[in-house]
């Protein structure tokens, strides 16, 4: 994936703080970038690298853009810098993958200072992964710096995060999420997509440009039709597990879009009626969150039934 190095408005402070360490030479050697999906964090973590990369970085750590190491990162090959992502998204980080890491780590650099290393997700690692490279950090070799970018929902082990520096990326306030996505996609209202994407502006600016919205308003639509029987359980599960929708919506995304609808159907029902009915589908749809997450694999369409189904009754 090609660098998209850019600091967004909501995260200058976090910046100064950063860069400030920097030029006090108290870079730590491992930072954890954590916060919700959709925040900036892998632009804030390349904007960073870049300046780092950067020959002639200016006081407040903007690049320059033009150098032979800004070049070089821009451009997605510098010898100093390594990205480590799943194959495929969903898959794991595996060990081996960790292991060569190291090796890389310990080498002296090639064109700048820094040996920069970036982990994204972090949470992608598995165990044997996550113990391979909490070796590295309880000996970090000189001027190497490893970003973990972590969203809110990833876990990882403890003792990884304890050797790391932990900054957490705000969501922006209303105002400025919403002038930011205006500017982006100047022809839209995105105060839909911003509500969906939970105020997370990138998120928000996605689901605009891929039309996600719309399919989200399809995905409510089909449940209120299971509802009122207009349309039968496994027509409509079938249709979500189709071929060319399982690539474009992962399963935990629908149960996302799920979560978000019942909450807000909750606070209206809450006024109106009893909530027991709301409360046992919330626990069900919990229960198959963490399914889902335990076991990536599971069949898409049975699980759609039996939430469902649980919510008929
Ligand atoms: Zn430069």
């Amino acid at each position: 994936m090609t660098p998209t190095a850019s600091i967004f408005p909501w995260q200058h402070s976090l910046w100064a703080r950063l860069w400030s360490r920097v030029q006090a030479d108290h870079l730590p050697h491992a930072l954890l970038f954590s916060g919700a999906e959709g925040v900036g964090k892998r632009c804030f973590a390349d904007a960073l690298m870049l300046s780092l990369c950067c020959e002639q970085v200016g006081q407040k750590g903007e690049a320059c853009r033009l150098c032979h190491g800004c070049r070089l990162f821009l451009a997605g090959v510098h010898p100093d810098c390594l990205r480590v992502e799943p194959e495929a998204s969903g898959q794991a980080i595996r060990v081996d993958v960790i292991r060569a890491l190291a090796e890389f780590a310990t080498q002296t650099t090639l064109v700048g200072r820094w040996r920069l290393i970036l982990i994204d997700p972090a949470s992608a690692m598995n165990t044997h992964a996550a113990n391979a490279l909490l070796k590295i950090l309880e000996e970090p070799p000189a001027h190497t710096v490893f970003i973990l970018i972590n969203s809110s929902d990833g876990i990882l082990p403890a003792t990884v995060i304890s050797r790391c520096q932990r900054m957490l990326f705000p969501l922006p306030d209303e105002a400025q999420a919403r002038a930011w996505l205006a500017e982006q996609c100047p022809h839209v209202d995105g105060t839909a997509a911003l509500v969906a994407g939970g105020g997370a502006p990138l998120k928000a600016r996605d689901w605009l440009n891929n039309g996600l919205l719309a399919l989200q308003q399809d995905f409510y639509s089909d449940w209120v039709r299971v509802m009122r029987r207009q349309a039968t359980v496994s027509d409509v599960a079938g249709k979500w597990s189709a071929k060319p929708l399982q690539e474009k919506l992962t399963l935990r995304m629908l149960l996302d879009w799920l979560f978000l609808w019942v909450r807000d159907l909750a606070r209206v029902q809450a006024v109106e009626a009893g909530t027991e009915s709301w409360m046992n589908f919330y626990l069900k749809l919990q229960q198959t969150y963490s399914h889902v997450l335990a076991v990536p694999q599971l069949n898409r369409q049975l699980v759609l039934e039996d939430l469902m189904l649980c919510w008929l009754h």
